[in-house]
């Protein structure tokens, strides 16, 4: 056990009450991930949380890379944990860094000591190493403004500690620190993204998905759940809200206007997800929706949608280019799976001639003829819910 996980904290603007609890999800967050991979212990300290392996069974790769999709970590790094000798130590920075120390061309050394019965001072370590370092490495200069390498030295009550560069985190705020939302998740590139961002500002999620039956296959759904399994990683363990949406879809294409399909069909994917919401106690809904991407995401589409409910909509996508949600889609690992070709319930029966500034009370008008409440009721009442994930 001579390694140990550091993670340091992001958004260190946040103060007081705020930055307990931040510090309190983060770890929670973290164990959670690290259950399969492992015994380990999480502390927070000085605004770093340290994950030690509690035996030499932990995977220490995979819980490396379980601590960088944790939301609220600014940087990780791993870290050589050794004997509080200054030559020890040493030679722990030359066996523990020695790629870093190899590739770099400029380094400085930061040292920290907790533990105020350890001979050297903070700068004199720091200088103590850096001399023996720059001495045992002749391409290697002393910058202390930009260096290539920063070698991390601490001086702790039970033990010391190494640590080269950190790699950057997560980001964001700790999943549950910014409450609970459901978010429409369909087979295709944004929404996997737009739930991704919302996450990532500290939201936790349900996932609500609609679908058409035999309209759309299996497949579809599978793809779905495929999606939602890659995002768990970041998001902690999903459930997958499956609604049964046929019945309705065929109720609108038979007694509405054929141009005002899609914009009815979304909103009672909001008044649905709004149900789902009130029945998880989520207070905010969030879609991929992008400005102008294609007709039912209009300015005026979008308000004709957004009336049906009171709840807040986040529509993290909704001024960024298709380039820039692909960009991320790859960067998390979903666009892969985004664009296996399976039908979304969006591709059924879509009309020739969408209108694409419909009005509300078009909308009001062509749902007068309709039973809404009990459309909306039957297709929540039958909902399956998936579970994604253990944790
Ligand atoms: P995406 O790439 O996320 O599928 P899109 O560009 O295909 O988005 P639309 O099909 O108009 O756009 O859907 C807009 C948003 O509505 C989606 O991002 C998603 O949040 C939601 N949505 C669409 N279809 C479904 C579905 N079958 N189940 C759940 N949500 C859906
Ligand atoms: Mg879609």
């Amino acid at each position: 056990m001579n390694e140990i996980i550091l993670l340091k904290l992001g958004e260190l603007v946040l103060k007081g009450l705020n930055r307990r609890s931040f510090e309190e999800k983060l770890m929670s967050n973290a164990r959670r991930r690290l259950r399969a991979l492992g015994s380990f212990q999480v502390t927070t300290k000085q605004s770093i949380t340290y994950v030690e392996p509690l035996n030499d069974d932990c995977d220490m790769d995979g819980a490396f890379e379980a601590m960088k999709k944790v939301f609220g970590a600014a940087g990780v790094c791993r870290c050589r944990a050794c004997e509080k000798d200054k030559d020890v130590m040493l030679a722990a920075v030359k066996d523990f860094l020695a790629p870093q120390l190899a590739a770099a061309r400029t380094f400085k050394v930061e040292s920290k000591r907790s533990d105020k019965a350890f001979p050297l001072n903070s700068i004199q370590l720091s200088q103590y190493i850096g001399g023996e370092l720059d001495d045992a490495y002749p391409h290697l200069t002393a910058d202390m403004h930009h260096p290539d390498l920063t070698v991390y030295v601490e001086v702790r009550d039970d033990a010391a500690f190494i640590h080269g560069n950190t790699e950057p985190g997560a980001g964001g705020l700790p999943v549950g620190m910014g409450g609970h939302a459901v978010s429409l998740l369909s087979g295709g590139i944004d929404s996997p993204v737009a739930s991704w961002m919302m996450a990532k500002r500290g939201l936790c999620l349900d996932m609500v998905h609609f679908f058409s039956y035999p309209y759309t296959s299996e497949e579809a759904k599978q793809k779905v759940l495929d999606l939602a399994r890659l995002l768990t990683p970041w998001t902690g363990r999903l459930v997958v809200h499956v609604v049964p949406f046929t019945a309705i879809q065929e109720e609108l294409r038979r007694s509405c206007p054929e141009e005002l399909f899609t914009i009815l069909m979304r909103r009672f994917m909001m008044r649905i997800s709004a149900e789902v919401a009130r029945r998880v106690g989520a207070g905010a809904i969030v879609t991929g929706e992008s400005l102008g991407q294609v007709a039912s995401q209009t300015m005026e589409a979008m308000q004709c949608t957004g009336a049906v409910t009171s709840l807040p909509i986040f529509r993290p996508v909704v001024g960024m280019d298709k380039e820039e949600i692909v960009r991320i889609s790859r960067k998390i690992g979903t666009f892969e799976t985004s664009i296996l070709p399976y039908e979304d319930c969006c591709t059924v029966f879509t009309p020739k001639h969408p209108k694409l500034r419909p009005t509300m009370e078009e909308c009001a008008a062509a749902e007068e003829k309709l039973d809404v409440e009990a459309m909306v009721k039957d297709a929540v009442d039958n909902i399956e819910r998936i579970r994604i994930g253990a944790e």
